[in-house]
């Protein structure tokens, strides 16, 4: 067998225990690479490398009073140099199958929630890149998710300045369909690719609180770290 990743050939022993699991699509390799985690300590919410433990950090305080919907943060990687490269293979190269690799790594129990919604991207970059790169990794992971909100947005959040981001207005809106439902008792999990300053995550819970949703989490493939 090849790592899906490497595409090496992944030397296994054979077994009485290895015969009977499921192979192991990544090399140790790729998944020790793919999997590296900076050391140090974290926000408790974000996940951000602080200098001093802290429950909630200062990106954070900014982010709960501008957007207070959203509950929950979580992340399966950081965005190290080996997910980098693999980003920009994913996002910007149109390498659709690098989606596998994306949903190998993910290990979290997506079923605690009533709808999983990925971050939508707009036709115009929809018509560019051909896929959804979030919604491309829930179908490789086998998560059903549902579409409630569109984006008009043109720009990509990492062509704009930090004060731009935050002054800019939210590029979300309800789809046609969820507009007059309500959701009240239910919980949702916004799902997107990449965490940045959180803010594309943050107006999407801004949004879509609007249909009464119980509790919002967020759950992203990769955080940055800027420290
Ligand atoms: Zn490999
Ligand atoms: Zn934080």
């Amino acid at each position: 067998m090849r790592c899906l990743y490497c595409h090496d050939v992944i030397k296994e022993e054979i077994t009485l225990i290895t015969l009977f699991t499921k192979n192991e699509p990544l090399c140790l390799t790729c998944r020790a690479a793919l999997s590296f985690k900076y050391p140090g300590e974290r926000c408790g919410r974000c996940h951000q490398l602080v200098r001093k433990k802290a429950d909630i950090c200062a990106d954070c305080h900014v982010l709960i009073d501008l957007y207070p919907a959203v509950n929950k943060i979580y992340t399966a990687t950081d965005y190290n140099e080996e997910i980098k490269m693999l980003m920009h293979r994913y996002k910007f190269v149109k390498d659709y199958a690098l989606s596998e690799v994306l949903a190998l790594l993910i290990s979290f129990n997506f079923k605690c929630y009533d709808y999983v919604v990925p971050i939508p991207v707009s036709s115009a970059r929809l018509k560019e890149r051909t896929y959804n790169q979030t919604s491309a990794v829930m179908r490789a992971a086998g998560v059903t998710y549902t579409n409630m909100l569109g984006t008009g947005k043109m720009k990509r959040q990492s062509e704009l300045l930090k004060h731009e981001r935050l002054s800019s207005t939210n590029p979300f809106y309800l789809l046609e369909n969820v507009k007059d439902m309500s959701l009240s008792g239910k919980s949702v999990l916004i799902a997107d690719d990449i965490y940045t300053t959180g803010i594309t995550v943050h107006q999407a819970a801004d949004v879509i609180k609007d249909i009464n949703f119980q509790n919002i989490d967020v759950f992203t493939f990769s955080k940055t770290q800027h420290i």
